[in-house]
């Protein structure tokens, strides 16, 4: 038999993502060791009954103890506490990882209270549903879709590897770039979405009521869609747009010009605009289909 790709994993924060990772560990890597460390006694009692850990607790640095992999999935605010309440409790040699849908922050925030003799390697499973929680976790959200890496340039490349080598077991196609072009590509691709999700549920709601109950009745013409976005979890798309602030403002910046021509060609009836638009981003729609990616 051969040994474990890692003996012990701390999943700090086990909701949907943490919890979708434990079914990973407990499906293809039974004989790692799990503990799971989150702060209500709900969670703690799902994970319980789930059993979707071996080893319990509210504490970040008991759950650390002994880890040689460590993986944050709290939201974005939480990491610079729980690296400085984790650093003592570090084992030599450990990896620490996390999930976080932001990169340049976890660099600066947590990079620095960790101690030296451990291995430091951010990443982002770009994997997700607008449910939140240790129930709505599953094995299979992760497959096929694409994990990026963010190592900071003197993380030794075994370390890298070796998280590489997990995400791969899930079913993820690994992409390795710097934090800093990771935050604008995720600003454009779901940041920006999630953000227009949220104005335009918004505005819907704002509407005079007998104007409202029709909006919801008659909601599968586009608009059902963005509710399902719109439901997301709002603490982590709070600091999602807290921590990427400058990306997302840039990318709304080059969104509002485009809207604007796409308004001034409605008033001017300009057709052709129009049609050559929407032809160009049916086929991007395809281009999606065709890399497995809808
Ligand atoms: P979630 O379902 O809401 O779970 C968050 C977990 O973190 C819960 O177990 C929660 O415990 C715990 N937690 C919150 N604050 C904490 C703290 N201060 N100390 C210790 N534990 C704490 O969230 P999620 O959707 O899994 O997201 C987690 C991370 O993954 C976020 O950073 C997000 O950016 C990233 N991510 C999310 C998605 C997505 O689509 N959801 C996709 C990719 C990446 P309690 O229940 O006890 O509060």
């Amino acid at each position: 038999m051969s040994a474990p790709l890692f003996e012990k994993v701390a999943l700090i924060g086990i909701g949907l993502i943490g919890s979708s990772l434990a079914r990973v560990l407990r499906r293809d890597h039974p004989k790692t060791r799990i503990a799971a460390c989150a702060r209500r006694p709900e969670t703690l009692d799902a994970v319980r009954r789930l059993d979707l850990a071996d080893d319990i607790t509210d504490d970040p640095a008991i759950a650390v103890a002994g880890a040689d992999l460590v993986v944050l999935a709290t939201p974005l605010s939480a990491y610079a506490n729980i690296g400085r309440c984790i650093a003592p409790a570090l084992r030599d040699g450990a990896i620490v990882t996390d999930v976080g849908s932001v990169k340049t922050i976890v660099i600066r925030e947590l990079g620095p209270t960790l101690p030296p003799h451990v291995h430091f390697v951010p990443g982002h499973p770009v994997a997700g549903t607008e449910h939140s929680g240790p129930e709505s976790g599953f094995a299979e959200l992760f497959r096929d879709r694409w994990c990026i890496l963010t190592p900071p340039p003197e993380t030794e490349p075994a370390a890298t590897a070796k998280v590489r080598a997990l995400w791969e077991s899930a079913g993820m196609r690994l992409a390795e770039m710097p934090a800093d072009h990771h935050d604008k590509v995720l600003a454009m691709t779901s940041h920006l979405p999630h953000l227009i999700a949220y104005t335009i549920v918004g505005t819907a709601t704002d509407l005079e009521d007998d104007l409202k109950s029709e909006v919801i009745a008659f909601s599968a013409g586009g608009f059902r869609d963005f509710t399902r976005i719109a439901a997301s979890d709002p603490t982590m798309w709070r600091d999602i747009f807290l921590a990427n602030r400058e990306a997302v403002l840039e990318m709304l910046q080059r969104y509002s010009e485009d809207l604007t021509a796409l308004q001034r060609a409605i008033r001017r009836g300009e057709g052709d605009t129009l049609y050559d638009w929407f032809a160009h981003t049916r086929a991007i729609r395809r281009s999606i289909i065709e890399a497995k990616q809808a």
